[in-house]
């Protein structure tokens, strides 16, 4: 038993139709697998622009392969974007890809570089203004919004390699993440571990990073796997490795989706 709920498909960033996704969450063996496009947001137009579409294919194709996997209808939340059908989704992932900056402009943090260079001029050069506005944006969303996963929570990583932007390994990096870490920890949502930016190339770790993972096992948090998949290829990737970091950060227990909700799965059971 195997869950899957961070994916992406064409009716927003994704490569592969819906149902190509759920014919590769056959084949790679899982049991339960949803769909989360990225809620609408006006400034991005690979975000989902027909929710009512989408929502009627997944309920159509939740049916049409209830004998072969369990499938779900879910959303990327980002505080950017709207949500028009809240009641419609089986679950909310909340994910923050943006930050405001204090000249008022709106700047992507996983886009690419080059907005990336630019919001670091918007925070006047000073790379950990724009740590702590994208942190706070993460924990006053997952306050308000209360999500059941919290997505990728130090995406702010995913165009840092070699500390571009700011120091990573400093007291004054972790001690933000911390401080966020627990804020969101406290509303009971579940974190995933997520393999995406690795697989996309950007960086050599999943989302999060171990210490983060060690202080959430320390607090009781729960975690899942995700590999925020937007190709068919992309289905399981990492999810061994994802679990063997869990596991190393002293965690016994996983959360699975299971029959419309979460379980704690042993790990022992999930690695062999
Ligand atoms: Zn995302
Ligand atoms: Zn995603």
């Amino acid at each position: 038993m195997f869950s899957s709920l961070h994916n992406h498909c064409t009716f927003c960033d994704g490569k592969n139709s819906a149902q190509e996704m759920i014919e590769a969450a056959v084949r790679a063996g899982f049991t339960d697998f949803g769909m989360s496009c990225h809620c609408h947001d006006e400034r991005f137009s690979l975000s989902m622009q027909d929710e009512e579409g989408y929502i009627r294919a997944m309920r159509a194709l939740c049916a049409a392969y209830s004998s072969k996997i369990r499938v779900y209808c879910g959303i990327e939340q980002d505080p950017m974007g709207s949500i028009r059908c809240p009641e419609a989704y089986d679950y909310v992932i909340g994910s923050v890809h943006a930050v405001r900056a204090p000249n008022g402009m709106i700047y992507s943090v996983d886009n690419n570089v080059q907005e990336m260079d630019e919001a670091l001029r918007a925070f006047g050069g000073d790379g950990m203004e724009l740590v702590r506005a994208y942190y706070a944006l993460v924990t006053e969303n997952v306050r308000k919004t209360k999500p059941d996963i919290i997505g990728h929570f130090d995406l702010i990583l995913k165009l840092n390699k070699d500390n571009r932007y700011f120091a990573e390994n400093t007291q004054a990096y972790r001690q933000t993440a911390l401080e966020a870490l627990e804020q969101c920890a406290a509303q009971g949502g579940v974190f995933e571990v997520n393999t995406g930016g690795m697989y996309r190339g950007y960086r050599d770790f999943p989302y999060l990073q171990d210490f983060l993972l060690v202080r959430l096992r320390e607090l009781g948090a729960r975690v899942t796997v995700s590999t925020d998949c937007h190709d068919v290829n992309g289905i399981d990737y990492g999810v061994g490795r994802a679990l063997a970091q869990i596991r190393d950060a002293g965690f016994d227990t996983l959360a699975v989706w299971h029959d419309g909700g979460f379980v704690q799965i042993p790990l022992e059971e999930l690695m062999h």
